[in-house]
């Protein structure tokens, strides 16, 4: 056992003498030290030794042992050094490798989010904002849905944890979409009122190619003296002539939202079959491009606003969805990557 760890010291000497580079260096010290090195595979062995032969070579192994670490060290050392200086006589010439000038451009969502603001501009209507931490008042319970509500399951909702913050209401949530900008928009303004507010919206979303837990939503609330069914029909064809072309089809169909009464799903005619039915409508000829109907009198009624006075439209859209339509846009998922590829595309 001595004459081994002599030897081992032998030749690990010899081998970090010769060792250049600082890469080698390393893989001589995983060599000795490390999982199944040479020191890990004697010190396994030392449950054959008597007590007599531990004695000796026991202090033989961890003086060994030391010496050949302070010899990588100082190896180490020597070729750092000798790094540096050839560092310093090193010249770099940048004239002839001049960095490439990009111009960057907006985010494909906030063009489209942009050319929609513009679209509904030209109606008359202004936009607002509305926090994305908000009340579970706000985002809920002011929009006919209240606790317990099985539409609540429509959302799967990100709450706030509050309880090491002393605030005046511990249900805050990320809100789950723009609508909690309509509460806001009734109390705070005169009417009639057109107003329309973008931005982020959160749900704990199983993320897939349609699918995200951070997403943007557009919507628009329209309260005046004798606004109907009618109102939104053209709203809808008007927007999504402006998107897709004038020749774009525009039906609607009842869906249910809680804060509006009646609920529409807006569709329009599906931009790649023409109707006929393909992959992307599902063989159904139509795509679901819009949610919208007649804000529910509870709503208004919350919102200081008489319902036998006065009707209004709620309508929105997810301006992600809609510009994948528009581009050609596989993955959902593409437009929070960063992924620049996908960015130069546009
Ligand atoms: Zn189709």
């Amino acid at each position: 056992m001595e004459e081994k760890i002599s030897q081992i010291k032998k030749e690990y000497l010899h081998k970090i003498q010769k060792a250049s580079t600082l890469e080698q260096l390393d893989e001589i010290f995983i060599g000795l030290f490390g999982k199944n090195g040479e020191v890990d595979q004697l010190s396994r062995q030392f449950s054959t030794l008597s007590k007599d032969e531990l004695k000796i070579v026991g202090p033989l192994f961890n003086q060994i042992k030391q010496e050949l670490e302070q010899a990588i060290g100082n190896r180490r050392q020597v070729i750092k050094e000798e790094i540096y200086k050839s560092l310093e006589n090193e010249t770099f010439d940048i004239k002839g490798n001049e960095i490439k000038k990009r111009t960057g451009h907006m985010h494909p969502l906030t063009a489209f989010e942009e050319e929609t603001a513009k679209i509904f501009n030209k109606l008359g209507f202004v936009q607002i904002d509305a926090p994305l931490i908000d009340t579970d008042y706000n985002n809920f319970e002011v929009l006919n849905i209240p606790e317990n509500h099985p539409a609540r399951d429509l959302w799967d909702t990100l709450y706030l944890d509050t309880t090491n913050y002393q605030l005046p209401t511990t249900k805050l949530l990320l809100r789950t979409h723009t609508s909690n900008s309509q509460i806001r928009a009734l109390k705070s303004s005169k009417l009639p009122i057109r107003l329309m507010n973008i931005g982020r919206c959160f749900r704990y979303e199983n993320l897939d190619a349609r699918h995200e837990h951070t997403f943007e939503q557009f919507e628009i609330v329209y309260v005046d003296h004798g606004v109907s069914m009618a109102n939104l029909q053209y709203l809808s064809e008007y927007f999504l002539k402006a998107i897709f072309g004038s020749d774009i089809k525009v039906r609607l169909k009842p869906k249910y939202y809680p804060f509006v009464e009646p609920g529409v799903g807006v569709d329009g005619l599906c931009i790649f079959c023409k109707g006929k039915g393909c992959k992307v409508c599902g063989g159904i000829g139509w795509l679901e491009l819009a949610g919208a109907g007649m804000i529910h009198p509870n709503v208004l009624k919350a919102g200081g606003v008489d319902p036998n006075e006065y009707s209004g439209i709620a309508w929105g859209f997810g301006p992600a969805r809609m510009a994948m339509i528009k581009y050609g846009i596989e993955d959902i998922r593409l437009f929070n990557s960063g992924d620049l590829k996908f960015l130069e595309r546009f």
